[in-house]
């Protein structure tokens, strides 16, 4: 049998928004997964948009399409084109579980909620003609004692970190604008690998850096601790999500450290007690942002912060603090976001209860655009805000100001570079794409992940040299 596997580029790749290297970062894991329960006898191909033109010119026997919402359009026409050729068509993932009516206009068949249960058993309906319209998961939820990922299928030299791994899914917790309790609907929501399969799938992974692509990676703390105990020795670097109260309890941060791990993607989201309490985000309410930032930093963690601008308790100054507060702290680099109903969260059922949701062109789903009516900013002051805060924050004097706040050289060198490298050397990444040179990055992203000791001593001897390179910054902003 001829599959073939397709992930369809999101919206931003034909628009300004589009930055080829945040699309080259992680190859399309999901399908590799679902590929490890076909035939060894079946041919597969596995297409990703983001990184290749896809061949549409073929007859496959069976096509899978990965649809997220800002993808869902270009998904359907693919879809479309497939079925018009007598192909057999199934659609999963985010968008599809969200709004199965839409997606199964355009399938022969749907899957809801996550694969590795119901996927095995469409192949068999499948072989047997005898396939429904929709396959739903629900009990029995489980990615332990599953085959191995199809990594083969993996085009590695297209992604700049090929070594990414989820050893979960789901995450414990049960924020209001998420997606996760709507793909898990109906069985569970949060469930993980055992240590020794990870640490076998670490070992198939060629050399030192590792992605952990999970929503919350300390999410199972006995789990956690034993993997970053089995993983000490490994000599890996990597790097993963938390919650700022994971980072805060005990020591699980310190074995992650002590493992590996060298940059967190951490959700601050907003500073509002009354937004946490809002959006449903308790574990981070009564939280000391500035502490778990500090241990993170003594550790030698550079991290990633996210933040969302247009909640109900924002005010026009919502931008200015957030930016403020990022470059104060030392963030190494923030993703901001305008707040996004995703359909199928509670949060997109409260907006359509209140009759706040303005468009359903999932296209603009994207979180740069204002897709609801804010309470408290207009359209225009959510996006301009928006838009203003990646820019300043991502000023070269910003830039500089943040790395300098490290107390060692070394910690400034790599946010510097780090920062610099992610966000204002884009045409070089693209030369570098497009000479097909990414896979000569990643022991340069090795290296800027290297672990630095924190010396309290050497605080010390860099606190002169620290005071004279800010005064410099400073001239520079001037
Ligand atoms: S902590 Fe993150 S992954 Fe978990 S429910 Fe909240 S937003 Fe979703």
């Amino acid at each position: 049998m001829k599959v073939k596997l397709i992930l369809p580029s999101l919206t931003e790749a034909k628009t300004a928004f589009w930055r080829p290297i945040k699309y080259s970062l992680f190859p399309p894991l999901g399908l590799a997964t679902l590929a490890a329960y076909l035939d060894d006898t079946d041919e597969i191909d596995l297409q990703d948009q983001h990184v290749e033109t896809l061949n549409l010119n073929d007859q496959p026997d069976l096509v899978i399409i990965q649809v997220y919402i800002t993808n869902a359009k270009r998904a359907y026409n693919i879809a479309q084109h497939y079925r018009n050729k007598g192909v057999f068509v199934a659609l999963g993932g985010l968008h599809v579980t969200s709004l199965p009516d839409e997606a199964e206009a355009f399938a022969d068949t749907i899957f809801i909620g996550p694969g590795e249960q119901t996927f095995p058993i469409f192949l068999k309906d499948y072989r047997n003609k005898r396939t429904k319209r929709r396959y739903v998961s629900s009990m029995g939820r489980t990615i332990q004692d599953q085959p191995p990922i199809r990594r083969d299928l993996i085009k590695r030299e297209k992604y700049l970190v090929p070594n990414s791994l989820v050893i979960s899914r789901g995450c414990p917790h049960h924020c209001d604008f998420c997606y996760k309790d709507s793909f898990f609907k109906g069985g569970k929501s949060f469930y993980t690998q055992r240590v020794d399969e990870i640490l076998t799938e670490i070992d198939r992974l060629k050399g030192k850096h590792l992605y952990f692509i999970d929503d919350h990676l300390l999410g199972n703390p006995r789990l956690s601790r034993e993997l970053f105990e089995g993983m000490k020795g490994m000599n890996r670097v990597f790097q993963g999500a938390a919650t700022v109260k994971s980072i805060l309890e005990g020591d699980l941060i310190e074995k992650a450290a002590q493992a590996g791990l060298r940059s967190l993607f951490v959700g601050f989201e907003t500073f509002s007690p009354d937004n946490l309490r809002q959006s449903n985000k308790n574990q981070n309410l009564k939280q000391d942002y500035e502490r778990a930032v500090k241990r993170l930093h003594e550790l030698g963690i550079m991290i990633n912060g996210s933040f969302v601008f247009g909640l109900d308790y924002d005010d026009r100054d919502v931008f200015k603090r957030t930016v403020d507060w990022g470059v104060e702290n030392a963030i190494t680099t923030a993703t901001y976001h305008i707040l996004t109903p995703y359909p199928g969260t509670r949060l997109y059922s409260n907006l359509e209860r209140e009759g706040r949701i303005m468009s359903r062109d999932w296209d603009l789903y994207d979180t740069r655009h204002v897709v609801y009516k804010s309470k408290s900013l207009s359209e225009k002051e959510l996006e301009d805000g928006y838009n203003w805060a990646y820019e300043e924050f991502y000023t070269w004097s910003n830039v500089l100001k943040a790395s300098l706040s490290h107390e060692q050289v070394e910690h400034q060198l790599k946010h510097l570079f780090y920062t610099g490298g992610w966000k204002k050397m884009e045409p070089l990444w693209n030369v570098i794409i497009n000479a097909g040179g990414l896979k000569r990055m990643l022991p340069l992203l090795e290296l800027l992940l290297s672990k630095v000791e924190y010396k309290r001593e050497a605080q010390l001897s860099v606190a002169k040299l620290n005071s004279d390179l800010r005064k410099s910054s400073e001239m520079i902003a001037q």
